[in-house]
């Protein structure tokens, strides 16, 4: 038989999970609006079950759940388990996936061999992400993991399409893909989904260079963006500085924090709604906002989120946690139970204007290390952002820390000189002289290469 092209014989497996994933839609929305007791009951049941089975079937959480009964477990009685963090995971990896015939080696041969997205015999899909924090992670998601996770990513945006074409008819939508575009990561299979009767979806790799992503954004000429968002934020300034003709009715940006740079260009270019969605390799999805209200809903009938202190032992709402820790009822493949996100998050009080009693987090400003440290000084990002995310001839930028200063690298038609005098105030009362700091005009800033994501900022390795 002659070799079949790997990546038609994906197309045919994902053409089938799609429908599974349109199908689970309807009642996902139907989620958005139960009533608080609903979502508490599903939600302590999808956590029984997923004790019960990660029990059951893996070595590592069997030994942390102890004696903790699944079948009479509770939400806030989960705290009594041991946090997971990313070193149990590579280090504990083959005790902890659940699917018989696969271990880390096994998956890092899958993305070794692969020349593009796919299945293995049991329907796992296998990705991997460079992390922020320099720790390369391998994650397998089974098939019905993969189809909740999906739901969750665009079940707000389907609601409110639903009730925006009731008003003005059906349009032919067109939806640019702008995330990593290529495997191993899950940006594309999560995100290239047509959700409505007709949608056509273009991937443009988020990582090409921004001429070419201008390029092919200005031919595809959607109706409907989702990606990355610092790319989508680039956009819409181009848009607004007159290079780029594009009128989005619905925004939805992912696997960056959507900075306020970003979100007022968004806001000034197009002002249609935006979906932030945030989200991790690891759980998949644990808020999206609504479009409507401020902040983003956490997915409280697939995510536990825990904020913590130190220990581990969760704090009140209105005090400060330490850590965030998430549980994902959906992952059977790969459990992770209490684990350890490194973003911190604010939950927003009272009800959101859209009805939902999904409880809200506050938008995520991005991970603390985001912020330079200097011996003892602590200089916070956003007296960079200050001044870089709100210069209009910026587009796009990057800091890097350097051993008293840094060395910032701007896109677009900026004086470099203004730059550096305003850098020189913001940065003063931090100890940082404008002698310190360095800024250069560049054509482009180099992505990380596993990703395609913007780093923004990036600490003196110590
Ligand atoms: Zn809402």
């Amino acid at each position: 038989m002659a070799q079949e092209d790997p990546k038609a014989a994906y197309e045919r497996l994902r053409a089938a999970h799609l429908h599974d994933v349109r199908a689970a839609l309807t009642d996902h929305v139907a989620r958005l609006a139960w009533p608080r007791e609903r979502i508490d009951h599903y939600r302590t049941e999808r956590l029984r079950s997923l004790l019960g089975f990660a029990r059951e079937r893996s070595a590592f959480h069997a030994a942390r759940i102890g004696d903790v009964d699944p079948a009479t477990a509770t939400v806030d009685g989960l705290a009594r388990l041991p946090m997971m963090v990313k070193q149990d995971v590579n280090a504990e990896w083959d005790r902890i996936v659940t699917v018989p015939g696969i271990d880390r080696a096994g998956a890092e041969r899958v993305l070794a061999e692969e020349s593009w997205f796919s299945y293995t015999p049991s329907g796992l899909q296998v990705f991997s992400s460079g992390g922020s924090s320099g720790v390369r992670g391998v994650y397998v998601w089974d098939r019905e993991q993969f189809v909740t996770l999906a739901c969750l990513a665009w079940r707000w945006q389907t609601r409110a399409e639903h009730l925006a074409s009731a008003a003005d008819g059906h349009r032919q939508a067109r939806l640019a893909v702008l995330e990593a575009g290529e495997p191993p990561h899950a940006s594309t299979p999560l995100f290239d989904i047509a959700t409505l009767p007709g949608m056509v979806t273009f991937v443009i790799p988020a990582a090409a260079p921004f001429d070419e992503v201008l390029r092919a954004v200005a031919e595809v000429r959607p109706t409907h963006l989702v990606g990355y968002a610092s790319v989508v934020g680039r956009l819409a300034r181009a848009v607004v500085a007159g290079a780029l003709d594009l009128r989005p009715v619905r925004v939805s940006t992912n696997s960056e924090p959507l900075g306020e740079e970003d979100r007022d260009a968004i806001d000034t270019a197009w002002g249609v709604p935006v979906h932030n969605l945030w989200g991790s390799t690891e759980i998949g999805v644990q808020a999206v906002g609504c479009g409507q209200g401020e902040g983003l809903h956490i997915c409280e009938d697939e995510v536990i989120l825990e904020r913590v202190d130190a220990s581990g032992r969760p704090v009140a709402p209105g005090e400060p946690a330490v850590r965030t820790l998430a549980t994902g009822l959906a992952g059977r493949a790969f459990p992770f139970i209490r684990y350890d996100l490194g973003d911190e998050v604010t939950l927003l009080p009272g009800r959101c204007e859209c009805g939902s009693a999904m409880r809200r987090v506050a938008d995520i400003a991005g991970r603390r290390d985001d912020d330079f440290r200097y011996g003892e000084q602590v200089v916070p990002a956003a007296a960079f952002r200050h001044v870089l995310g709100t210069d209009p001839r910026i587009s796009e930028y990057q800091v890097r820390q350097t051993t008293a200063g840094a060395e910032v690298l701007v896109v677009g038609t900026p004086d470099v000189g203004d730059v550096l005098t305003e850098l020189g105030v913001s940065l003063r009362p931090y100890g940082i002289p404008a002698a310190a700091i360095t800024v250069h005009a560049v054509e482009e800033i180099p992505r990380t290469a596993a990703t395609g994501k913007l780093r923004r900022f990036v600490p003196r390795q110590r």
